[in-house]
């Protein structure tokens, strides 16, 4: 039987590494719905090769348009708009499985109802998880959601842990047994990203057009950013102490500039399991879509000899303080890391858009932590929105100050 798939994001880097997982496999897979924020011509074009049921835009008046488009060209997708269209194609009882790649906050409300439906969950959007933690993981198991991770860190971990761990088909309801398995620690490989050998002073005067070009992956802007101040291997440690349960003194961060090996799991006799692999998110994806069983993704094997080298490195706190502040968020426990992922969002759009330099995104974050109140209740979706609201304000504030 197929399975039918609502993908979230679909206009994005990760929607269209899935599409092209998807599109090998057409007996085993089939579109139920694709959504984006505002983008209607990639949205438009999307439903004229895939003929989804469902196509939402977070945008209404963008519906109302891809809506007249689609009509014209008697193509029958339906098209709905807002958080009420994507909450929609989410829970309809056709969906078996939603890929969560919406970028940023924005996919938190979608995704933590696709976990509550008790769907099988393809985990793209890690901001989600950051800002809900406890919540999201709990709701996952209450429902017998199914949990893949498609962060290739994660996804890599979740390749090295015992077959014991992931026989409930879920990554997160295994995870309380690691201590058993004799898991020691797990490992998060970082490329180091665009500027790895800059030093302090060049960080201060790199440009948006230099941090979104990353020199291993090929993703969205946010995350590029994200990836330029290591913020994006502090929220992939926030991922992993929800996603695997482990202690934070248990999770380590090594700069591994070749992007080869995707994270390792340090076990209580010293072997050391790794993932490697070419760093092309078709592998992950294929992974989460099909487990327990293997597909092919398109990815070429990696080639050892052409590899050669493998290079590892400990991480600089001081030039790249994002890292340091996520330890930091995640020691402070309650609504810490919804305000820290609050305010990189709004550092990263102030970034790109040239209002405040490489190095204020950490000054910003830093400040908005010290600034804003740090509430411990965060057991609500109301709770968590409110949390993030509010950590938003504040770091408008200080960017408005900031001029
Ligand atoms: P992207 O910017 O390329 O795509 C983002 C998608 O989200 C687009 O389809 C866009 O239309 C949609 N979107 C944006 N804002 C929205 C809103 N307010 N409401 C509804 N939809 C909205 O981003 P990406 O690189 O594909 O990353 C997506 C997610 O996956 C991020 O959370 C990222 O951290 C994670 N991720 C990405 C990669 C990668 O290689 N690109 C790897 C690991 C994890
Ligand atoms: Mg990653």
């Amino acid at each position: 039987m197929t399975q039918q798939i609502t993908l979230l994001g679909a206009t994005g880097s990760i929607g269209s590494s899935t599409l092209n997982v998807i599109g090998q496999h057409a007996d085993n897979y089939s579109i139920f719905a694709l959504t984006a924020n505002t983008n209607v011509d990639a949205l438009e074009k999307l439903c004229e090769q895939w003929h989804p049921r469902f196509a939402v835009m977070n945008d209404t008046e963008a519906a109302e348009i891809l809506a007249k488009r689609l009509a014209s060209k008697e193509i029958s997708t339906k098209v709905l708009s807002g958080e009420q269209g994507l909450l929609q194609v989410v829970e309809d009882d056709d969906v078996d499985c939603i890929v969560a790649a919406i970028v940023g906050a924005a996919g938190l409300v979608p995704t933590l109802a696709a976990a509550k439906a008790g769907k099988r969950v393809l985990l793209a959007n890690k901001e989600a998880l950051v800002m809900s933690g406890r919540l999201f993981v709990d709701t996952a198991k209450e429902n017998n959601a199914v949990l893949m991770p498609v962060d290739s860190e994660h996804n890599a971990i979740f390749q090295c842990m015992p077959d014991n761990l992931t026989e409930h088909h879920s990554s997160v309801k295994v995870t309380n047994k690691q201590v058993k398995s004799g898991i020691e620690r797990i490992w998060l490989t970082a490329s180091g990203g665009p500027f790895r050998t800059f030093s302090a002073d060049q960080l201060d005067d790199v440009t948006p057009a230099q941090a979104v070009n990353h020199p291993n992956w090929d993703m969205g802007q946010k995350i590029s950013v994200d990836s330029a101040t290591l913020m994006n291997k502090g929220l992939e440690l926030i991922e992993a102490y929800w996603l695997f349960d482990m202690d934070i003194a248990n999770i380590d961060v090594v700069i591994h500039p070749q992007s080869v090996i995707h994270s390792m799991v340090t076990y209580v006799d010293g072997s050391v399991l790794a993932q490697l692999g070419n760093p092309d998110m078709r592998t992950p994806i294929a992974h989460a879509l099909a487990w327990p069983e293997r597909i092919e993704s398109g990815v070429e094997p990696l080639n050892i000899f052409d590899v050669a080298k493998l290079d590892f490195e400990k991480p600089d706190l001081e030039r790249f303080p994002c890292l340091r502040l996520c330890f930091e968020a995640i020691k402070m426990g309650g609504s810490a890391t919804i305000v820290l992922n609050a305010a990189n969002e709004i550092a990263v759009a102030a970034f790109l858009d040239e209002k405040i330099k490489f190095t204020d995104i950490a000054r910003l974050i830093e400040q908005v932590l010290k600034l804003a109140a740090i509430t411990e209740d965060v057991s609500s979706l109301e709770k968590i929105l409110e949390a993030d609201a509010m950590a938003r304000q504040i770091s408008n504030e200080c960017i408005s100050a900031m001029h």
